[in-house]
């Protein structure tokens, strides 16, 4: 098996936002450069992102700096097929993992990020008819082509985690999964458990819930912002957004955790919060606010 020097950014910034923020190519590349400045030079994209028009977006922004592109890995996910491709036969969204849509896949994301190679591919979701030497077989060829240099999953569980690896000669380099205090599974299903077995550093999507963690009126949502208030207080933390990113960072499975906003002073606040450090007691004390019970 050939080992791997793969090393991502402590954080990541993720563009699966980046039709919303309504920014014009000079502003997306402001917000590039500073995550560059940042030290975040790991930018996570995928195909299907915007309904096929996130990539795009951001190629046309790092046409107007293309030096830029070698100061930075490009991210990209396959393996969703919505409705809104452009092939005329697709009428349901549905998961592809064959070799042909993978390759095909990739294609489109090198031609949208303006780039000729990914520095990291990851198969998006679990596919039930995924075929493992199918997909070994795609990442094989892109590998020997030049088109991409590093392959992981995302949403993976550890048995399907293994399950490719088992087909592959070189090593999957992550596994991407949502980390926040309102979605806690795959700190207790084994996930994460299995990223630290093999000291393989998840990515965290969705540290913040999507942003719903600011607005939401569930009993849980208010619970969580009334202890990550009080703990925010206690750190002396700039926001809870950094308080929850200091508990994802907290995890000895060390994950990324992936920003996922266009507005550079929240970028700049998140990456702050590497220097917060939670106590247990606080840490279990966002556990209990998710659970809405102490540990047993
Ligand atoms: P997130 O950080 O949980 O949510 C970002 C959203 O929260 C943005 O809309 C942001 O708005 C909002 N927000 C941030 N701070 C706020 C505040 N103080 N008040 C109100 N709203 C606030 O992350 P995410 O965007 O859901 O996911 C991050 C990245 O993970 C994505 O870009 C994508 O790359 C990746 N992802 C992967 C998967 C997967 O299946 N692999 C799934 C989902 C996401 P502003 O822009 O206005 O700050």
């Amino acid at each position: 098996m050939q080992s791997c020097d793969f090393q991502l950014s402590s954080f990541v910034a993720g563009f699966w936002r980046i039709a919303d923020w309504q920014l014009s190519p000079q502003q997306r590349m402001a917000v590039i450069k500073r995550y560059l400045e940042l030290g975040v030079y790991s930018m996570d994209h995928a195909d299907i992102y915007g309904g096929y028009q996130c990539e795009a977006l951001f190629g046309e922004a790092l046409a107007l700096q293309p030096k830029l592109r070698h100061e930075m890995q490009l991210i990209s996910k396959c393996g969703i097929k919505l409705m809104t491709d452009k092939t005329p036969d697709t009428y349901l969204n549905h998961y592809d993992t064959s070799s042909q849509h993978i390759l095909r896949s990739v294609e489109t994301s090198l031609q949208n990020l303006q780039t000729d190679y990914l520095d990291l591919l990851l198969i998006h979701r679990p596919d039930p008819l995924m075929n493992a030497d199918d997909v070994a077989e795609a990442f094989q060829r892109l590998h020997q082509q030049g088109k991409v240099r590093h392959f992981g999953v995302s949403n993976f569980s550890p048995q399907q985690f293994d399950l490719l690896q088992s087909r592959l000669t070189q090593k999957l380099v992550c596994n991407q999964v949502e980390i926040s205090p309102t979605n806690m599974t795959t700190l207790h299903d084994g996930t994460l458990d299995h990223c630290q077995q093999h000291r393989l550093a998840p990515m965290a999507w969705s540290c913040l819930g999507g942003g719903n963690i600011f607005n939401a009126n569930d009993p849980q949502s208010l619970r969580i912002r009334a202890t990550l208030e009080t703990i925010a207080d206690e750190v002396d933390a700039e926001n809870i957004s950094q308080v929850i990113y200091a508990w994802v960072l907290a995890l000895p499975s060390k994950p990324h955790p992936i920003i996922g906003s266009g507005n550079i002073q929240r970028i700049e606040s998140a990456v702050k919060s590497q220097h917060i450090t939670l106590t247990r007691q606080q840490w279990f004390s966002i556990w209990q606010a998710s659970t809405g019970h102490g540990v047993p």
